[in-house]
């Protein structure tokens, strides 16, 4: 007992300053859900900008559908493609794991100001909207809060298992059965499959198959099968990447390419 009263006692204490501290930092215009995240929050943020990230990372599901709003409005950018970079080169991701994000790409990017995940204006505290009237972007930043909250979900969704649960009613996807506590997060549509079939799609279409729209909690022993199908399934690909059959003379033959 002594232990968890010195606990919040403590957390009082540390949450009347940050408090303090928030509403002396805070502007006269601020998001009024985000205040409202913050000074609920078991441990408050202490300065505006902590309060948004925090707001973000406690609302995945919605930075997730806003990063991806906000890339519909930049669209696809003129002469881009969706291309791998060996080693990072040219600032293109090494794996098709990693979502493409041409903002990200020297050739493509939009300079300060502008958000490097979707390539929209940032404002104060890295804000998409521009609640302050001031009619110019943050000249000092290149992201927005959501869009980095969702980055990181779109490279590991896992981590929000127990969000992803919530979201489908704890049913399995696979099998509609409860979801057991060793559940994992899948991609409905392998990203190996968006690399070879839909490589091709508009920017911000693809970017959809990192987020909710293709993300599904399946329990693991549906899940073990669903990869066992899909190993399979690439090996064979694979092999028939690796030879070509050649008509000649004698009927077919089969090379092995380089
Ligand atoms: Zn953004």
């Amino acid at each position: 007992m002594t232990v968890s009263i010195t606990t919040s006692s403590w957390r009082d204490l540390k949450n009347a300053k940050a408090r303090a501290r928030l509403e002396r930092a805070l502007p006269a215009i601020f998001p009024a859900p985000v205040l409202h995240h913050a000074l609920t929050r078991p441990l408050i943020p202490p300065t505006p900008r902590l309060a948004v990230e925090s707001y973000w990372r406690n609302h995945i599901l919605r930075a997730d559908r806003l990063a991806r709003a906000l890339a519909a409005r930049s669209g696809t950018p003129e002469g881009w493609t969706w291309q791998l970079g060996e080693g990072g080169a040219g600032g293109r991701p090494a794996s098709f794991r990693i979502p493409p994000a041409p903002f990200r790409e020297p050739a493509f990017a939009r300079g300060r100001g502008a958000c490097c995940i979707c390539g929209q204006p940032v404002y104060r505290f890295g804000w998409h909207r521009d609640l302050w009237g001031q009619g110019v972007p943050n000249g000092k930043a290149a992201w927005h809060a959501a869009c980095v909250a969702a980055w990181k979900f779109w490279i590991a969704p896992h981590e929000q298992v127990r969000v992803l649960k919530r979201h489908q009613g704890h049913r399995c996807k696979a099998s509609g059965k409860r979801l057991l506590r060793t559940a994992e997060v899948d991609h409905a549509v392998p990203l190996y499959r968006i690399w070879r079939e839909h490589r091709d799609a508009p920017w911000p279409e693809l970017l959809g198959y990192w987020g909710v729209p293709n993300l599904q909690v399946v329990n693991r022993t549906a899940h073990v099968l669903k990869c066992r199908d899909e190993a399979a399934e690439r090996s064979q690909t694979l092999r028939l990447s690796r030879y070509r059959v050649v008509e000649d003379e004698s009927g077919f033959s089969v090379v092995e390419e380089e």
